[in-house]
């Protein structure tokens, strides 16, 4: 965690210092960021967004482990729209290029065209037969290797999980595979100075962090509420081009690294965690006497 200030003061520090302290503490994503080799043409955000079935009635292939998706109506994964509003913000607040992508089958282009309607600047699919059947390690990887292909950004963001796989690991098993600081379960993002603040909800604490550009950042849903699609940007975007990578685009073109071969895991069987957390209900006038009682013996008052 690095708490140094985020900016050096002008040489008129008494007459500007009043103004730049609201701004430093104030959390907003104001001005200020500074940007690898000392760019100034604003952030490069790479947002990572999944189609997943618009439904939670999904079916498990039962030999496979793998979720039966034919013929089942498809949407943005609900997490990946937060992290889309966050990208438009930052680039709102900072200029620079919101792009998108996604690893999935050609159909994955209607979540590109999507996000072209909220407001993100390029869109790319990353679809080849040989990426299927990947599980979460070659997921990551996959998208490590495209995400590299297509540029080098400042911040890279996703949905905390899908609503499909939902194992959360795939944000921050990218920022592994890239070697690039991550935090994940985001609600709040500040950018300061070199990086950002990120305030990330973790089970029984809630904890601010600052990591330096470039990192990875996994967002919550109530980080931002997502805008929805602008009937008038459908008409702009309607020929705009979404690029459709493959496999022979990344750096790293042994086919033993990706898709099924590069699978290490296999679905045995897909059941709702055991939990051994206890609770009881209490109703009625003398709930507060009951609570303040079992507080007492818990020795918490
Ligand atoms: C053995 C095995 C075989 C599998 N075979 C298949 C298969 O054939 N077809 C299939 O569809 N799934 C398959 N899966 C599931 C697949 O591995 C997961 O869907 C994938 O790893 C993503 O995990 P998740 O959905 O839990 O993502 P999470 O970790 O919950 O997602 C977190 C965030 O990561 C980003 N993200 C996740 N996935 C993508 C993506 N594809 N593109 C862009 N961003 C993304 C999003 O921002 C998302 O909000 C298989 C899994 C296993 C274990």
């Amino acid at each position: 965690m690095r708490l140094n200030a985020p900016f050096s003061l002008p040489e008129k520090t008494v007459e500007y210092f009043p103004i730049l302290w609201y701004t430093s503490v104030k959390p907003i994503n104001g001005a200020g960021a500074i940007l690898p080799g000392g760019r100034t043409d604003g952030m490069n955000i790479f947002v990572c967004i999944k189609q997943v079935p618009a439904t939670n009635k999904v079916q498990v292939d039962e030999k496979t482990g793998v979720l039966k998706r034919g013929g089942v109506a498809s949407k943005m994964n609900p997490y990946d729209l937060y992290a889309l509003e966050t990208a438009l913000r930052l680039k709102e607040a900072h200029g620079g290029r919101v792009t998108v992508g996604t690893m999935g089958p050609p159909q994955a282009q209607a979540i590109i065209r999507e996000a072209y309607m909220m407001g993100a600047d390029e869109g790319y699919v990353f679809s080849d037969r040989r990426l299927g059947g990947a599980d979460v390690l070659a997921t990551s990887y996959t998208l490590s290797q495209a995400i590299r292909s297509v540029g080098d950004f400042d911040l890279i963001l996703c949905g905390r999980q899908t609503t499909d796989g939902d194992t959360a690991q795939v944000g921050p098993a990218i920022a592994e595979h890239m070697g690039i600081p991550h935090a994940a379960w985001v609600s709040r993002l500040t950018v300061r100075g070199d990086g950002v603040d990120a305030e990330q909800q973790l089970q029984d604490v809630i904890e601010t962090v600052h990591i330096p550009f470039p990192c990875l950042i996994t967002v919550e849903q109530d980080i931002y509420m997502p805008r929805l699609p602008s009937l008038k940007t459908a008409r702009q975007i309607r020929d705009k081009e979404i690029h459709i990578q493959g496999l022979d685009s990344f750096l790293d073109t042994d086919e033993s690294h990706y898709g099924l071969s590069g699978s290490p895991t296999q679905v045995e069987r897909i059941f709702p965690p055991e939990t051994d957390r206890e609770h009881e209900v209490w109703t009625g006038p003398d709930s507060a006497d009951r609570l303040r009682e079992q507080l007492r013996k818990w020795k918490f008052i």
